[in-house]
């Protein structure tokens, strides 16, 4: 369902993602997993275009986002398709990100709304009925500033849902959370993955990598070290670089 094949990406002088290939099953739960630095963030940045890599291919659904057979001369094959297809990757961040100046309700409404066009009444019954997935259909019309931080980051949820996404990507979404928060912001997750949406998370909750995912992948250095099914990468890891992380952990 999505494919990235030989990607590389550098910054400067540094390379981030020196080959990275890696594929995502439609409706699977995939969890990205390595020490800091070793590229996750980035390796989803490119995913979602917000990042063009300088070699490699990537394809979602089936369209070729872009492609570079020569170092530098990444291109996007057709600007529209893309911006189509963009649309259909929802992206949710360490940090929530939500307008503060927005209720819940217009944090979840703004983008059908004003990119998609669909109508105040449509945009509302949908916005209410997504809080409300999330168990904060009482919670409509507060701001940012008066949420906790998982009220917060399941709004974001819900936001992200908006546009109807085809996948959903989470960078480390419960890493900015009290401890006590994040076990609600896991099950929304959790309730996504069995209502079958295909999900790339950068996590460092082992527990949730170990019961929720179909597919881990161990990053280090910008490579996909060791992938494969949780239980064989989490619980049996191959090689000492896995070994070494998971103990640290
Ligand atoms: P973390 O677990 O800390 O979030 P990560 O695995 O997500 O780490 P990335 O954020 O992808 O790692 O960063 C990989 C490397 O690329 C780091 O060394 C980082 O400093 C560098 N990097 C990332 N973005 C940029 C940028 N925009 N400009 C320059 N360097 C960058
Ligand atoms: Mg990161």
């Amino acid at each position: 369902f999505i494919e990235l094949s030989g990607i590389h990406k550098s910054f400067g002088k540094v390379e981030v993602l020196k080959g990275v290939d890696y594929a995502v099953e439609r409706g699977s739960v995939s969890c990205l997993i390595g020490p800091s630095g070793s590229g996750k963030s980035t390796l989803l940045r490119c995913i979602n275009s917000l990042e063009q890599p300088e070699l490699g291919e990537i394809r979602v659904d089936g369209v070729l986002m872009g492609k570079a057979t020569r170092r530098g001369h990444y291109r996007v094959l057709d600007e529209k398709e893309i911006a189509g297809q963009r649309a259909s990757i929802g992206m949710v961040f360490q940090q929530f990100n939500l307008f503060p100046h927005m209720t819940a309700l217009e944090n979840v409404t703004v983008a059908p709304r004003w990119v998609k066009r669909e109508s105040r009444a449509e945009t509302k019954r949908r916005g209410m009925e997504l809080l409300e997935r999330v168990s904060l259909g009482s919670r409509a019309g507060h701001y940012p500033a008066e949420l906790s931080g998982g009220q917060q980051q399941r709004v974001a949820i819900a936001r992200a849902l908006s546009m109807q996404p085809k996948v959903l990507l989470f960078d480390e979404p419960t890493s900015a959370l009290d401890p006590e928060l994040v076990g609600e912001v896991l099950a929304v997750m959790k309730d996504l993955a069995r209502a079958g949406m295909t999900m790339i998370v950068v996590t460092h909750e082992m527990a949730f990598a170990h019961d929720v995912a179909d597919h881990v992948a161990f990053m280090d250095g910008g490579v996909i070290v060791e992938e494969g099914h949780p239980r064989d990468v989490l619980d049996s890891p191959r090689t000492e670089r896995a070994k070494d992380f998971l103990n640290r952990v």
